[in-house]
């Protein structure tokens, strides 16, 4: 007692007392400190307040009975078991154990007073339980006065000893206030200590069902603060970046005013809106942070060379990181064509790039002579030193881990000797994310959304066929082709094997090119040197090869307009933004466009469903929604949630009130409350950046 109350006086008392195989298996559980304890909250709850007589028990039901053991026997029917009958003089009950010690043939004794607990069933015997929680009692010994909390746990830890870890947490934690209780009933939330406590020691007269359903206003309370901690610290993190010095990019127009007047089209209102909004962040002083959204083809690439051109404008480099390299070669490729008329100096970095090339790339890039550097993650290798890096912009930064975009924000402050100075950064995405999501995971972030695609799209058509037809999808492929259009034939993918997978592509490329003597068949694929690659990818764009074959390495912003079929194989093991990507491919020109999903075997209820949403829908955002229904956030955001853990108590599918209430007492609490802000992260992140990315 003395240890709990010394614990409880510092900040964040740690898990000390406890044996370091305990530690462990709370480590599994996420508890590290003595106030996880208290967040670790029940996944259900037993009933055992009231004693039910054995006659009123009905099968289906989980309740506590009391009875005289009147029989124990080891049977061997069907197999070894012990069985026990037990009697309260209402009626007769079986027990039956399966797996049993020696000790429990002595606790169920006849003449034994057990109270037992667990799932009535009819057996052929009547009423049984099997494997039911039991002990020796003697007749009146008093039943729990609240609900008995069953947590989730970990092996080797059980819920007793569970039970008494968080009671005890419970007892010497301080579960105070942290929030204004204004805040609270305009929302009408309970304290924090009268959630906590009836959470985990719910009155048997509470309404279970809410309990369940986690509806119940306690379970809101938790949520809330669940969410406000996640809001208060990225709004934290996100204006502790801001307040870092950045390049003022002045909107000048020269450059920006001359490329527009070049494009061969107009942008579109969209576009306008969102490279306004970008053009305006880069003026100020303090580094922008924004995501730019925008569906397949909805024509991100010119709003980021548009945003570049400005930096160039003020006499500072800019950067543009694809995270592949056929996407980053057809990227510098654009921009070559769309600046070298304005003389603007395109660098290109990549793992393919000549040894010679590299090097004379690398020091224009460090004298400043190269003003624009477009490249793959090899951008952010020491070797590559900028003059003054005043912007970088991400592609499909969805693909990019934490620690990448790090180290490319890091390159801000290279030469100039400006420590604290960064580079503004635009970070792209085509994945659409719902808005649910948006508001929680990217809370640290603005966000501009391009929601319209460029006029005199058709939409794809996608039809859904099965691997038995096959060759009439081949003559379809044939027809297209000798028709002057091109089509993608894309391999299956299989995540068990690069190898196999590699194996797959060559066969389909050899039997593709037999079927098809009147055709050039090209195949590219992860493991072709840059330069083959490159070749491929330019002939295909060129119109020398009409069909080509490819693994899902073009998933991710490829741009032949003149394609208008595709074929997806195994369409049924890809995932729903990875098919919505390839289909993007397609639907690029003015040519009806046809993406042809192939599937075979039995399809699970989830391949089954997946397909239904593809064919059913071609807008990203209604994708995106299924998807976060199908695969919950943490798949959906990939690399950016990696080492970040995921909300345990919101659900962001069912609590979009709440989120939005966090979102809004945030904003409150920072700027009217900084010390409840303050007291309220401590509790949830207890020092730890949890929800903290960059
Ligand atoms: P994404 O947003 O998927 O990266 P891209 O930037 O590759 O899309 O653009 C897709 C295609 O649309 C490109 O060929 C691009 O040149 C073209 N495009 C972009 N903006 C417009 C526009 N406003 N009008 C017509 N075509 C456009
Ligand atoms: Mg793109």
């Amino acid at each position: 007692m003395a240890r709990a109350r010394a614990a409880a006086a510092a900040p964040h008392p740690s898990l000390s007392g406890l044996s370091a195989g305990t530690l462990t298996r709370l480590g599994k559980l996420g508890i590290a400190r003595r106030f996880d304890l208290v967040l670790h909250l029940p996944l259900r709850y037993d009933d055992e307040t009231s004693i039910c007589p054995i006659a009123d028990a009905q099968p289906g039901q989980e309740l506590l009975v009391q009875g005289t053991v009147t029989d124990c026997d080891i049977k061997y029917r069907p197999k070894r078991q012990l069985v026990c009958r037990i009697s309260d003089g209402s009626g007769e009950l079986t027990l039956r154990f399966l797996n049993f010690y020696g000790s429990q043939v002595k606790t169920l004794a006849p003449g034994n007073m057990v109270r037992v607990f667990g799932s009535v069933r009819l057996g052929h015997f009547g009423a049984e339980m099997v494997h039911p929680r039991y002990r020796v009692v003697v007749a009146d010994a008093p039943v729990a006065q609240v609900l008995t909390p069953i947590y989730p746990t970990t092996a080797g830890m059980g819920q007793d000893s569970l039970r008494r870890l968080i009671a005890r947490a419970l007892d010497s934690e301080s579960l105070a206030e942290t929030l204004p209780s204004s805040l609270l009933e305009s929302l009408g939330l309970p304290s924090f200590e009268a959630a906590v406590r009836l959470l985990h020691n719910p009155p048997p007269d509470i309404a279970q069902a809410a309990l369940q359903g986690r509806v119940h206003p306690a379970w809101r309370r938790m949520k809330f603060d669940e969410l406000l901690a996640q809001q208060l610290s990225m709004r934290v993190h996100y204006r502790r970046r801001r307040a870092a010095g950045a390049a003022v990019l002045k909107a000048r127009g020269k450059l920006v005013n001359a490329l527009l007047q070049r494009l061969p089209f107009q942008l579109t209102r969209a576009q306008n809106t969102v490279l306004a909004q970008i053009r305006e962040d880069i003026g100020e002083a303090h580094p922008m942070q924004r995501l730019l959204q925008g569906d397949v083809g909805s024509g991100k690439t010119v709003v980021a060379a548009l945003a570049a051109l400005q930096c160039v404008e003020n006499g500072y480099q800019a950067a543009v990181m694809a995270p592949t390299e056929i996407l980053a070669e057809q990227h510098y490729r654009k921009f070559t064509e769309w600046l070298a008329p304005l003389n603007v100096r395109v660098a290109w970095i990549a793992g393919g790039v000549k040894k010679s090339d590299k090097k004379q790339w690398l020091s224009e890039i460090e004298r400043g002579d190269a003003q624009i550097v477009v490249g793959t993650h090899a951008l952010f290798e020491e070797e590559v030193v900028f003059k003054n890096l005043g912007l970088a912009v991400i592609d499909e930064q969805h693909r990019f881990g934490v620690h990448q975009r790090l180290a490319l924000r890091a390159k801000g402050s290279n030469k100039s000797g400006q420590k604290d100075r960064q580079p503004h950064q635009l970070m792209m995405s085509a994945t659409p994310i719902p808005r649910t999501l948006a508001m929680s995971y990217y809370a640290d972030l603005d966000v501009s959304v391009i929601d319209e695609l460029p006029p005199g799209r058709t939409p794809v058509v996608t039809k859904l066929v099965a691997e038995e037809r096959r060759d009439e999808v081949i003559q379809r492929v044939r027809d297209a082709c000798v028709d002057g259009r091109q089509a993608y034939w894309v391999c299956p993918l299989i995540e068990e094997s690069e190898t196999l997978q590699l194996q797959t592509a060559l066969d389909t490329h050899a039997h593709l090119q037999q079927t098809f003597p009147e055709l050039r068949v090209g195949l590219v694929h992860g493991r072709l040197k840059s330069a083959e690659k490159q070749q491929v990818m330019t002939a295909f764009k060129n119109g020398e090869v009409q069909l080509l074959v490819a693994t899902t390495v073009i998933e991710v912003g490829v741009d032949v307009p003149n394609a208008s079929l595709m074929v997806i194989e195994h369409a049924e093991r890809m995932g729903l933004s990875q098919m919505h990507q390839l289909r993007g491919r397609v639907g690029r020109g003015a040519a009806e466009s046809t993406c042809v999903l192939l599937y075979q075997g039995k399809l699970t209820p989830n391949a089954r469903e997946r397909l239904k949403v593809i064919y059913e829908h071609t807008d990203g955002f209604e994708i995106a929604r299924h998807d976060l229904n199908l695969r919950g956030p943490g798949e959906l955001l990939g690399a950016r949630q990696s080492g970040v853990p995921m909300l345990r108590f919101a659900d962001l599918a069912l609590d979009l009130d709440l989120l939005d209430a966090a979102r809004d007492a945030a904003e409150m609490l920072l700027r009217d409350e900084p010390d409840a802000a303050k007291a309220h992260l401590a509790r949830w992140l207890g020092g730890r950046n949890e929800y903290l990315k960059v």
